[in-house]
Parts: structure tokens; sequence; C-alpha cells
């Protein structure tokens, strides 16, 4: 009877005092490799560092990216406006990725194109690409809102993060989410954002890509048709073109890529528990 009344006590004591401490830092999302982190902070916080490297907030916003391969263990730490500093240390979930071995594929299939003129488009592209995602990168600002899938129904054809090794050389790992739906069907922006730069490339197709703030840009390729211009606003849900195969595609299909600086983002971990909390620092 005493040792319930006892540790009824205690219970007291830890919600009171959870009452009154204060939440200073908030993270929300799946930790794990591949995904991208929602964080607030309240206004008594004045710097946020990951991994002892500074993070830029927004109206007390701000957003933290995984790479596919991103080491597992971290620490966050945040200093106060009057000079106290907290620390934490959390560690993320190491993701599995389908890898493919194919062999004796012919030389003539692997190929990467040899002609003058379109190796020269296609380094020119690739260039005009990086640019932009540069350009975001630069940019403090936050727009993000909440993120939606940008394709209503489809197939998930294509994972993120698989990777094919063709004749023992491994090609670059699949670098976003491929939902295939029939030509003409509208494909929306994720999440709030300005267009930076829409084309038709020879890889890409026809492709918009937005820019969500925090270095945070979201890519939408071989797209049938774009709806938007380049410098648009653009909210969460809004048609920015239609399903296609235009570019190198085998059918109708949204490529959905999702960057944070130069961390890959697999968009499906920002499908299920986005919202959920799984980090505190109180006071
Ligand atoms: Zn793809």
């Amino acid at each position: 009877m005493i040792k319930k009344s006892f540790f009824l006590l205690i219970l007291f004591f830890i919600y009171i005092s959870m009452l009154f401490s204060e939440n200073l830092l908030v993270l929300r999302g799946n930790p794990s490799q591949g995904c991208l982190l929602f964080g607030e902070i309240s206004d008594k916080v004045e710097r946020i560092f990951l991994d002892y490297k500074k993070v830029p907030s927004d109206k007390q916003k701000f957003i933290i990216g995984f790479d596919r391969d991103e080491k597992l263990n971290h620490i966050i730490t945040i200093v106060l406006k009057n000079g106290k500093m907290y620390s934490t240390n959390f560690k993320i979930n190491r993701s599995s990725y389908d890898i493919q071995r194919i062999d004796n594929i012919p030389k003539k299939y692997v190929q990467k194109p040899k002609n003058v003129k379109l190796v020269k488009r296609i380094k020119n592209e690739a260039k005009l690409l990086n640019n932009a995602r540069n350009r975001i990168a630069e940019n403090t600002k936050l727009y993000i809102s909440k993120i939606v899938k940008p394709v209503k129904g489809g197939r998930i054809t294509g994972a993120f993060g698989s990777q094919r090794i063709i004749n023992d050389n491994p090609e670059s790992p699949h670098n976003g989410l491929d939902i295939a739906a029939p030509t003409g069907t509208t494909i929306s922006a994720m999440a709030n954002g300005l267009v930076r730069l829409i084309g038709d490339y020879f890889y890409n197709g026809k492709f918009v890509l937005l820019d969500h703030g925090s270095g945070l840009n979201s890519i939408y390729i071989h797209m049938s048709k774009i709806c938007v211009s380049k410098w648009d606003y653009v909210v969460t849900g809004d048609k920015i073109g239609e399903i296609g195969s235009s570019g190198r595609s085998t059918g109708a299909h949204l490529h959905w890529g999702i960057n944070k600086e130069d961390k890959r983002i697999n968009p499906q971990l920002l499908l299920k528990n986005s919202d959920k909390v799984f980090l505190r620092i109180r006071k």
C-alpha cells in the first residue's frame, strides 16, 4: 500500500513538472535515412545546431534533411537568448534499398550517348538544373506547409534509393519516387513554393522545379504538359502539370524527386507519420 502511494506520488510530481516545463524544441517526422524532419523552436531559442553546424530557421520553424546513406548518430544543440545551451543525441533508422544485379548485358545497351551535340546539350541541362538548385539553397525563407502526394491514386512503380548494378558497374541510385498513372492525370505541388525552373530536357523531358525555401526543392519530371510559369507562387495541391512520358521514360509516369540542398530525400517517408513528434528538448 505504501509502495503504491509512493509510486503515485512520483507520477504526480512528474506530471506537475511536465506542466511547468516548456518545449524549447520539437522535431517531427520519420527519423530514418532519406527523411525530412520538421522542427519548431520557442521564441527563447537563438540558434540551432545539427552535428555542430548551424541550422537556419524562419519564424521559429526549420527543416532538417538526411541523405539516402546518412550516418545514424546525430546531436542537436540549441542556444537560448540567455546563453544557456541544451544538447540531445538521437539516432535515425537505417533504410533498406532494393539493389538489383544485372549481368551479361551487351555493351551497346548500356553505352552513354556519344553524339557531340547531344553530350553538350545534356551537360548544359545538368548545369542549368544544378545552378537553380544552388540558388534555392541560398533562399533562407521557408514556404513549406504540409506535404501531399502530387498524384491522386496512381501506382508506385519505382522506389526511392533502389540501384541497379549492370555488368558490375553500379548506376546512380534512383533519386525519387515513380508513380504511374494515365497520360493527362493532374500533377499537383507537394507543398507551397516558387516555380524556379521549367524546361524540356533530354533526360527529364518536361519538368517543373519548385523552391520550398531553406534549400528544399521538389522536381516533377516526364510531364506531358506544364501548367505553370517561372516565378509563379503555388500552394499545396495546385495543379502544376500533367502526367506523361516525355524525356527518357518508358511509360506514362511521374518521377517525383525531393532534395534538401545535397541530401536526397525519400518522398515516401513524407507520406506517413511526418507529423509524429519523436524528439523534444524541454526546459
Ligand atoms: Zn524515376
